[in-house]
């Protein structure tokens, strides 16, 4: 499946430019257009799936496969000093580019990299209750599967 709109799809499919540095069946890790630290690089399903929503397990297994691979790959070729793994949904979490991606961030003492933008408002919850309300919905689903179908259906 894929999206006529979208470019991770176009790149997948050969119609887009890329620096790709590994490929699976399933899975794409090609640098990131506009890095912010060198060695960004971006792991796809080769699937479009919109966002986290969208994720079967194994298309979640064979991404987190391809991300472990590509890390290591980074570590021993760039030697960074820490790596950051970021991965955002909707347009609120940051989500620019809408067919999910993990981004591989490699980090260095004093690069100066801010990840999370500040929001404009700060919505503030006790540790405590957010805990809570997670443990409860976290115990009613058994399998990714099982979490798509309630979110997709708007069930409780
Ligand atoms: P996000 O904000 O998490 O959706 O991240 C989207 C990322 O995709 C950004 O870091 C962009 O720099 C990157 N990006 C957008 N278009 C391309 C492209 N054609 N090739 C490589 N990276 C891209
Ligand atoms: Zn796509």
């Amino acid at each position: 499946m894929s999206d006529r709109e979208c470019i991770f799809c176009a790149i997948i499919e050969g119609h887009a430019p890329a620096e790709v540095v590994f490929e699976d069946g399933d899975t794409l890790a090609f640098m990131d257009i506009n890095p912010a630290n060198p060695g960004h690089t971006l792991v796809i399903p080769k699937r479009h799936i919109q966002d986290i929503y969208g994720m079967d397990e194994d298309t979640a297994a064979a991404v987190i496969g391809t991300v472990v691979r590509v890390a290591g790959a980074i570590k021993r070729a760039l030697q960074p000093e820490g790596m950051n793994l970021v991965q955002s949904n909707e347009r609120a979490g940051g989500q620019d580019v809408f067919h999910f991606h993990m981004h591989i961030i490699p980090r260095w003492y004093g690069d100066g990299l801010r990840l999370a933008r500040p929001p404009e408002v700060r919505r503030t919850m006790p540790i405590k209750e957010a805990a809570a309300r997670i443990r409860r919905e976290v115990a009613k689903v058994r399998t990714i599967a099982a979490a798509y179908t309630d979110i997709c259906c708007g069930k409780k």
